[in-house]
């Protein structure tokens, strides 16, 4: 009775730890700390669940000794695992890792429920009920989640579709539903059983014809989605197991991963529907609708001249940057330019790169002082004021076509103002088009001049030229 007491309580307190980490995280500057307060939540829940086994009757305990076995084995496997391959991953490859763990925790809500379905199945209905629907959500995020996977890693290359897909879809989905109903009904017999496997069989088939049609480029959004699925699966599972730390705990990941969906949504100009259905970003555009003027170009050397003989610049880093993992030289070019006294500044759209939060995290991983650097809404109105933007390795949140070509499928997407600063440069490797495969107009645009080549290779050659120049 004492240890269900100490359990109860630490519970909460884990819950308590998570809410807070996450809130913590919601700023660049306190988003180390929120992760370590989160992570001593998680350890504390998992460390509890060791304290079951104090209440336990004595023929159980032996029974649980065994399994204790296995988890701790399973805990230094998978812990070990995370352990090495979080620190050996490319911060280009962070979002397939984030779909990969995201799966795993989709999987391990939905093997919770086939072994409480297995074990339990004289349950109440609405207990019932409820295993099944977070088994139901946990098996499509797995399945789903290694698609994503698979697909931003490029084991996937082109997006599986035939007509009268979304029909298919649909009838797996409502056929599942349909099993769940009947072992439900069925509930004790053994036919039950055998309508619960093909229950599992059906959920994780429609998370991989669910995802296996939507382009690569989506990916990003959909692993989101999955995030919150496997919040809400977890959630759902806590209820069935009666585990308020995970009940709180998944409700928090369910609510965070939605939010984080709409947002990214939001600041593509999509709906989510559109993300979910639309086939955007595989198809290659190939019309230049809008396009005037030509392109120009600039030596590195000269731009970084004309910067440090400016009094303020802006730079907008893209994925680009994170590809040629240039943030270091990027910094060293930014100090070099402080200490001749240019105002410069950073500018982030919501949906640079190929994560939210992609480009602070590169920068904060250079040094970069979070006070230098602005969200979109906080530094648009500066550049018709500014020097100079230095765009670099990023396309689409730059392309003015959001703001004019009513025909762009990016039209609508809140972009950075570049284009109004005096002079842009723009760094990158040639004529490569972004995510959206779209012409971008601020390349033909008089202010605006390319400087071909690698970031990490521009900005060697610019901070020399600054060196060059003595004081
Ligand atoms: P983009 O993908 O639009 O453009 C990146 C540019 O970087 C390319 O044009 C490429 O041109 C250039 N580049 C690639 N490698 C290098 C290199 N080594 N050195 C220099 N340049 C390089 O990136 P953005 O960050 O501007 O935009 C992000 C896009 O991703 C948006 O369209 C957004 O909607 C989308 N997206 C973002 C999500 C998020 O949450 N962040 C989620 C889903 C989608 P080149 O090949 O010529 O070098």
């Amino acid at each position: 009775m004492f240890a269900q007491h100490i359990i109860g309580l630490s519970g909460l307190v884990a819950a308590a730890l998570f809410i807070l980490g996450l809130k913590r995280m919601s700023s660049p500057v306190s988003a180390l700390s929120g992760i370590i307060v989160a992570g001593i939540g998680m350890v504390l829940a998992i460390g509890i669940s060791f304290l079951d086994i104090a209440d336990l009757s004595e023929a159980s305990r032996v029974h649980s000794m065994s399994n204790i076995v296995l988890a701790i084995s399973a805990l230094i496997i998978g812990g070990g695992g995370a352990w090495w391959s979080s620190r050996k991953v490319a911060m280009t490859a962070m979002p397939q890792m984030v779909a990969l763990y995201n799966g795993m925790g989709g999987g391990a809500a939905a093997a919770v429920a086939a072994v409480e379905l297995a074990r339990h199945q004289a349950a109440s209905l609405i207990i019932l009920i409820v295993t099944f629907a977070g088994a139901l959500i946990g098996s499509i995020s797995l399945t789903g989640s290694v698609i994503a996977w698979a697909k931003l890693e490029g084991k996937l290359k082109k997006p599986w579709r035939f007509s009268s897909q979304r029909i298919t879809n649909a009838i797996v989905f409502i056929a599942t539903i349909f099993i769940a109903i009947a072992a439900i009904s069925l509930r004790d017999s053994t036919t039950s059983s055998l309508l619960t496997i093909l229950f599992f069989m059906g959920a994780l088939t429609f998370g991989l014809m669910m995802t296996l049609p939507i382009g690569g480029a989506d990916m990003p959004v959909v692993i989101s989605l999955y995030n919150a699925f496997t919040g809400l699966a977890v959630g759902l599972e806590g209820y069935a197991l009666q585990n308020p730390a995970l009940m709180i705990a998944g409700m928090v990941v369910g609510s965070a991963g939605t939010l984080l969906t709409l947002l990214m949504a939001k600041a593509m100009n999509r709906s989510l529907a559109n993300v979910l259905f639309s086939n955007f970003g595989d198809i290659a555009i190939s019309s230049d609708s809008g396009v005037h003027g030509q392109i120009r170009t600039a030596e590195a050397s000269d731009a970084a001249i004309n910067m440090r003989y400016s009094s303020s610049v802006i730079i907008i880093p893209g994925y680009g940057l994170a590809v040629a993992q240039a943030q270091q030289k990027l910094y060293e070019f930014v100090k070099l330019l402080q200490s001749a006294g240019v105002d410069v500044k950073f500018a982030i759209h919501p949906v640079a790169g190929r994560m939210p939060g992609h480009m602070n995290v590169l920068l904060a991983e250079a040094g970069v002082p979070y006070d230098i650097i602005f969200d979109m809404d906080e530094i648009n109105d500066l550049f018709p004021s500014t020097d100079v933007a230095l765009v670099i390795g990023a396309n689409d949140v730059v392309n003015p076509a959001a703001r004019t070509d009513k025909t762009s499928p990016i039209y609508g997407m809140p972009i950075l103002n570049a284009d109004k600063a005096h002079q842009v440069y723009v760094i990158k490797r040639g004529q490569g088009k972004g995510y959206s495969g779209v012409e971008n107009l601020l390349f033909y645009e008089k202010n605006c001049s390319m400087v071909y080549g690698d970031a990490n290779a521009v900005l060697t050659q610019m901070v020399q030229a600054i060196k060059d120049l003595g004081n």
